[in-house]
């Protein structure tokens, strides 16, 4: 069985990519970065997600000689042209400030109209060999910014975005609801057969 490593420590999304390779009947072991304690986090010093995901799963294979996928992702607003973007987590200023962030966000586009108020979250997953191959996939999720904060499931923006077909924000789904639909879900999804072409 081929082992591969998720470049995060997030047990969370480690259990999500299990699940997909799972269900795909991929022969593959999954790891994330507990299992390699002495390896330092990549700083995510791109401008793009792409960028960030394969700066990223370049750092994990080098460091653990095996196959690696790592992802990036953030919310993208329309009126604010792609913005917060690849700044999601810091664009408050304070790294991980979800109530910050989310703050500041609702303040720049209070004055925006509901029919205007479109986003997508977006996610690049990428995979990388030791040998230097690399894929990447984008997934989706688009939607609308609501205006007031709405459930308490989920991260960051959650609680404002609303998918569309949905009346529910993300924080109001279920978990395995939004993992069906979430632009993480479809990226690592997209990814399956780049896996199983490389790892095959
Ligand atoms: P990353 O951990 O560098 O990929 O940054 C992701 C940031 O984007 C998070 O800190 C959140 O602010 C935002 N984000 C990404 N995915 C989601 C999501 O599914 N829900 C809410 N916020 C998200």
């Amino acid at each position: 069985m081929s082992r591969l490593v998720l470049a995060t420590h997030n047990a969370h999304k480690v259990e999500e990519l299990r699940r997909i390779l799972g269900d795909a009947g991929l022969p593959v072991e999954l790891v994330g970065m507990d299992s390699f304690p002495d390896v330092p986090d990549t700083p995510e010093t791109g401008v793009t997600f792409a960028e960030n995901a394969l700066l990223k799963a370049h750092a994990v294979a080098a460091a653990t000689g095996l196959p690696a996928v790592a992802d990036d992702s953030g919310l993208c607003v329309d009126v604010l042209g792609g913005a917060p973007g690849v700044f999601s987590a810091r664009w408050s200023g304070r790294h991980g400030d979800d109530a910050a962030n989310l703050d500041l966000l609702l303040a720049q586009v209070s004055d925006i109209a509901d029919d205007r108020r479109g986003a997508h979250f977006a996610c690049v997953a990428a995979l990388a060999l030791p040998g230097g191959a690399e894929r990447v996939v984008e997934g989706r999720m688009t939607g609308v910014l609501v205006r007031e904060r709405r459930g308490t499931n989920g991260f960051g923006y959650d609680p404002v975005f609303v998918p569309d077909g949905e009346e529910r924000t993300t924080a109001e789904m279920e978990p395995e609801e939004k993992d069906a639909i979430s632009h993480r879900g479809r990226a690592f999804r997209g990814l399956v057969p780049h896996i199983a072409e490389l790892l095959g």
